[in-house]
């Protein structure tokens, strides 16, 4: 045991600097010395893919951003509301102008919404947009009970 000549810190043999200052039995002073509380923490290399691999994991969100893809143009909201009515029944989420369409907006006179649904129920939805759009036309050109 030694006694650092600058701090007086009582220094292990095995050390040939003072651990606390750096500071050399003979009184020398190491000028790279930093102390433990100074230096930058030593890298852990696993530590650091650690944390590489949790920054690439999107963070939880309550609900994800939705892709979402036009599947009808409505002639108007109640169009529009008759159709997502219609995908809702067959758990298709759909968004008329970018909204849900809820009885208010549903009394707006939206001229022709756009109704997205996601880009995941695109197919099953075109499948009954494009019946509906039969019976409609067929509706329109005097066909009953297609
Ligand atoms: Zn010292």
């Amino acid at each position: 045991m030694w006694i650092c000549p600058k701090c007086s810190t009582s220094v292990e043999p095995s050390f040939e600097i003072c651990w606390s200052c750096g500071t050399t039995v003979d009184g020398v002073e190491d000028p790279t010395f930093v102390t433990a509380d100074n230096a930058s923490p030593i890298k852990d290399p696993s530590d650091n893919l650690r944390k590489s691999k949790e920054s690439s994991v999107e963070p939880e969100l309550p609900e994800p951003p939705l892709e979402l893809v036009e599947c009808y143009r409505a002639r108007d909201s109640a169009e529009a509301k008759f159709l997502m009515d219609r995908l809702a029944e067959i758990g298709i989420m759909a968004l008329a102008n970018g909204t849900h369409m809820g009885n208010t907006e549903y009394m707006l006179p939206l001229f022709s919404p756009r109704i997205e649904v996601r880009a995941e129920d695109y197919a099953r939805a075109r499948g009954l947009v494009d019946e509906f759009e039969l019976r409609k036309k067929a509706r329109l050109a005097g066909v009953e009970n297609l």
